[in-house]
């Protein structure tokens, strides 16, 4: 009796993403085979898993392995594998819907055009559904490990229907209905699994047809056809570095991070003693689709003695490494190792400790050997890894190391061990200016004593350098400030700078007086030449711009922090002031509010503000 198939619609996300995959002029069709053979490997990782951590599985007798068939004639490509299978409901979440949060933002964010889309699809590896760009119309039989029904799912990217079917062995078929007959070409498939799967883990097979030529009295050749492997099938990271060619590594990279530009750079490291391990770091050149999102998908695997065991761990690797791809291959650790008895297992976290140094290090020399490469490095990834120097942790030293920065002196970035190899004689600490606007940060009047003793401030316009600089205090033994902060003035103070203070006693009284419900101080100031304000912070106030991010986090109720403002003695306003006391209130409250507005931020009452300096205006004219 012949099963009554079920109708389904597919969720909204994955038509848009169908929709653009068959119309936008996708460039790299030929990726649609990455994607399933992919998909075939994972599904015998996680019944490999599975049966080496769970009894049930144990009496499965299977060597995992992955079959392509093609049909010249019927213009068909049939991919099989026997891992975990699926069953309906699997069928129903897996082939229906995109079930991962940022996957689906990612597709929302598409634009439609199709130049764009095919970029960041290319990037992003889009798995199954991309089979549809090769065929109208796909099969896929299935059954799911110790279960006995077997389902068979089918659609033409309009909707799907799913039937139950019959199938011997669990695992996976998909039937691709070709659009032309490119893909039932043997050599093209051979070409493309060479290229893309030649080091999965697993092997792979195809019927080759190979023409044997006449025999003697014979007037025709024939053709015979073998079923032979045509993947390598070996762990690429177990092979001896010297026998791997570079753009074996690049394939590679393309296989397990579906980036379909070569890395930046790669990392190949066998350690060999206390405990045994091998890692395979590699750099993107392209920035990962969920980079910035809380959601972020990890990109290093992890294998114990060659067996897939987890592509999910994200604490392999802290955030602040969070670009980098790879695989960790763990030699002492049992195969059945649990995913949670990770998190506390000290021989991982000694792997994970050495691999954090040895990307560090390595990205080191990149920096030291090849700076145009460090730099294209440094402005896709330099955001996130100063996160780590966010907090305590070990690797902040190598971090700082690794960091640039602009520069008030210096067109290209700086890192810190060059600013030092720069200081003067008598300087005393690495200066650094943060907020979000560079123009405004380089036009400061913080930096106007900087300027005029040729001391060089680093310019840090990133909202990562105002949340982790003042958690930074040193770099090579030297403290490193910013010049906002009121501990500074005397660092920079030189003999000519000196100011006779006695001489203004009665307006910073005045002053402090009228100013007292804003500032924390009135003061006498020697960074400043041609400014007649500025507002600086106490050593331990959030300055603005940390307040603005704190804010943006949603910390509402922060206690008001009042600035410091300092005046320049040397500035005329004060000579005229000294003589002219009517107009200490107008103008203290001017002075005030230019100084805010110097930093970007808001004056609370503009209208206050306009109505005092039309009064000061008049009195000018
Ligand atoms: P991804 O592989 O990134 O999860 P895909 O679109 O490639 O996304 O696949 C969607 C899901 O369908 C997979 O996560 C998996 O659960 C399921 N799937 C696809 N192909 C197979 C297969 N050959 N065997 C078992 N499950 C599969
Ligand atoms: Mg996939």
């Amino acid at each position: 009796m012949a099963k009554k198939a079920d109708k389904f619609e597919f969720q909204t996300e994955v038509n848009e993403l169908l929709n653009l995959m068959i119309h936008s002029l996708y460039s790299n069709k030929e990726i649609f085979l990455r994607e399933l053979i992919s998909n075939a490997s994972d599904a015998l990782d996680k019944l490999n898993y599975l049966c080496l951590t769970n009894d049930e599985y144990k009496t499965l007798n299977y060597l995992p392995r992955i079959d392509i068939s093609l049909d010249k004639d019927k213009k068909t490509l049939t991919i099989s594998d026997n891992g975990i299978g699926m069953n309906k409901e699997d069928l129903i979440n897996n082939l229906g819907t995109i079930a991962r949060s940022g996957t689906k933002n990612f597709v929302k964010e598409l634009s439609g055009e199709a130049k764009k889309d095919s970029a960041l699809i290319g990037q992003f590896g889009v798995g199954f559904y991309s089979a549809f760009m090769v065929a109208n119309k796909i099969e896929v039989l299935s059954k799911k490990a110790l279960e006995d029904k077997a389902f068979l799912w089918s659609s033409d990217a309009k909707s799907y229907e799913i039937k139950e079917s019959q199938k011997d062995i669990h695992g996976t078929t998909i039937t691709l209905f070709l659009k032309d007959s490119e893909f039932s070409e043997f050599y093209r498939i051979e070409g493309i699994v060479k290229k893309y799967s030649n080091h999965i883990p697993y092997p792979i097979f195809a019927d080759k047809e190979d023409y044997i030529p006449p025999k003697d009295g014979e007037k025709e050749g024939s053709y015979e056809t073998r079923n032979v492997q045509i993947n390598k099938a070996s762990a690429l990271w177990k092979l001896n570095k010297s026998n791997i060619k570079a753009n074996e590594y690049n394939d590679f990279y393309k296989q397990i991070s579906h980036d379909s530009t070569d890395p930046l750079a790669y990392f190949h490291t066998k350690a060999e003693g206390k405990i045994e391990y091998t890692t395979l770091f590699f750099i993107p050149a392209t920035e990962p689709f969920d980079l910035f999102r809380v959601d972020y998908q990890s990109g290093v695997k992890l294998y114990v003695k060659s067996v897939f065991i987890s592509d999910d761990a994200k604490e392999l690797l802290p955030p602040f490494l969070r670009f980098v791809r790879g695989i960790i291959d763990v030699e002492d650790l049992p195969l059945n190792v649990s995913r949670e008895i990770l998190q506390e297992n000290k021989i991982m976290a000694n792997v994970k400790d050495q691999s954090v140094k040895k990307i560090l290090t390595e990205l080191a020399k990149i920096k030291d050997k090849d700076r145009e490469k460090y730099i294209k490095f440094y402005k896709l990834f330099g955001k996130v890894l100063k996160e780590g120097l966010y907090g305590f942790n070990n690797d902040k030293e190598q971090i700082l190391d690794l960091a640039l920065f602009k520069s008030s002196k210096r067109d290209s970035l700086v890192s810190l061990k060059e600013y030092k190899e720069q200081m003067k004689e008598d300087q005393k600490s690495i200066y650094y200016i943060s907020g979000n606007n560079e123009s405004m940060l380089r036009n400061s009047p913080l930096l106007e004593s900087f300027k005029k003793n040729d001391i060089e401030v680093l310019i840090m316009d990133e909202e990562i350098d105002t949340i982790v600089m003042p958690m930074v205090y040193e770099f090579d033994k030297t403290p490193i400030k910013p010049v906002n902060h009121s501990d500074i003035d005397s660092e920079i103070k030189t003999e000519e700078d000196k100011i006779d203070e006695s001489k203004h006693t009665e307006i910073l009284v005045k002053m402090r007086e009228i100013l007292k419900d804003d500032v924390k101080d009135v003061k006498l100031s020697s960074r400043l030449s041609d400014s007649a304000a500025v507002l600086i912070y106490d050593k331990n106030d959030p300055d603005f711009s940390m307040q603005t991010i704190l804010k943006q986090m949603g910390q509402t109720n922060l206690p008001k922090v009042k600035p410091i403002l300092e005046i320049n003695p040397n500035h005329e306003i004060f000579e005229k002031l000294n003589k002219n006391e009517a107009m200490i209130y107008d103008i203290s409250t001017l002075l005030l509010d230019m100084a805010k507005i110097n930093e970007g931020m808001n004056i609370e009452n503009p209208l206050e503000f306009s109505k005092t300096l039309t009064r000061v205006m008049l009195k000018a004219l």
